[in-house]
């Protein structure tokens, strides 16, 4: 099997309601759908991409472009095989998102050819496992967020993230405790403050969250980007489990993280990760040390959380996922790939991603 052509198109998904972080706001998923085309007509590998540049610094163009000026030159016209992996990894720096929606195509035509889903196709760490997602509530005042806390526990979501850092730690306790106060005693509540403080800040947070008594399973990513040293010390220091997220991009990372002691959750997202062949060598190390991995997602849909359904049901140890942000659209528009039943989430029938590329294909180009 050879490529014969990679087309790509921006298509947007609305939510349901606009996603707050620390960081940003989002109403619509700006998806890049990627579909590798090959010598059979009946097989394409679809992947997707999304421009979070605030994290990765991958704009709509600049995903367009990596595809346009390198990866179709790389591709086109290449026998299928799995060193293109390596390869796409390779031929440019960053670019991270694009590498993932074409990380993932060319999975989803590997397995496709070895007629295997995509866990199969890993065969990792194969053995049967049960994921159930998390999902995140919005930043908003502590009453509205207690309403959609309350919402979500009854469709059956048994795990919340918070996103907290945007005001002071007063006001995320208030929010916090709201919440604990408001919901079963056997919710999981755990915090993430998507980089908000620096060392000062963390660390007056940190000791206010242990202090709270609010029974916080975890707080990811305190700190910016690139204080591995100081995710290290607040690791060692502090009661509450730290969970690295924005720090965690390449495997240089993860071994920076092991180095200063960061290791008690990762993680891991194909968006950052460039898809699932950096991700497996991250989870390697992960392994290694013993660390416990979550694998999460951008504001995506279902193509790209798809795969990284198959990533975390191939790898050992990936004990929990945060795939909330397809259940947040109004009106699922990919067929096949991720079910989800209440917070349980399976993969489909099928090969490779198990997603109905034909009809993505025709809904998006037109
Ligand atoms: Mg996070």
């Amino acid at each position: 099997m050879f490529i014969t052509d990679i087309k790509y198109y921006r298509y947007g998904t609305p939510l349901k309601k606009p996603f707050k972080t620390a960081l940003r706001t989002v109403e619509v998923i700006e998806s890049i759908y990627v579909f590798i085309e090959t010598n059979y007509d009946d097989v394409i590998g679809v992947g997707e991409a999304v421009p979070t540049y605030v994290i990765t610094g991958d704009t709509k163009g600049g995903i367009e472009a990596a595809i346009e000026e390198v990866f179709k030159p790389l591709l086109i016209n290449k026998h299928l095989t799995v060193k293109l992996l390596d390869e796409v990894q390779q031929v440019i720096v960053g670019n991270t998102s694009a590498k993932a929606a074409i990380d993932i195509a060319l999975y989803d035509l590997l397995s496709q050819e070895a007629e295997l889903p995509l866990y199969k196709y890993i065969n990792h760490n194969p053995g049967n496992k049960t994921l159930e997602t998390c999902y995140t509530v919005s930043l908003n005042e502590a009453v509205e967020m207690v309403e959609d806390g309350l919402k979500y526990v009854d469709e059956g979501f048994n795990h919340l993230k918070i996103k907290v850092g945007k005001d002071n730690v007063e006001t995320d306790l208030s929010r916090l405790k709201a919440l604990r106060s408001s919901l079963p005693s056997d919710v999981i509540l755990s915090a993430d403050a998507n980089q908000a403080w620096d060392e000062k800040g963390a660390r007056h947070a940190l000791k206010h969250f242990d202090e709270a008594d609010l029974k916080i399973e975890s707080i990811e990513q305190p700190v910016g980007r690139y204080e591995y040293t100081i995710l290290g010390a607040l690791t060692k220091q502090f009661n509450i489990p730290l969970m690295v997220d924005e720090s965690l991009f390449s495997t240089y990372d993860a071994r920076r993280l092991v180095e200063v002691g960061a290791n008690n959750l990762w993680n891991i997202k194909l968006m950052k990760t460039g898809g699932l062949h950096q991700a497996l060598k991250i989870h390697d190390i992960a392994q290694d040390e013993g660390i416990s991995c979550m694998v999460g997602c951008m504001i995506e849909t279902h193509v790209s959380v798809t795969a990284a359904l198959h990533f975390s049901l191939a790898a050992k140890q990936v004990s929990r996922v945060d795939f909330d942000a397809p259940l947040m659209v109004v009106e699922r528009q990919v067929e096949g790939g991720i079910v989800y039943e209440g917070a349980k989430v399976k993969a489909s029938e099928g090969f490779g991603l198990g997603i109905d590329r034909k009809s993505l294909y025709k809904k998006v180009r037109t």
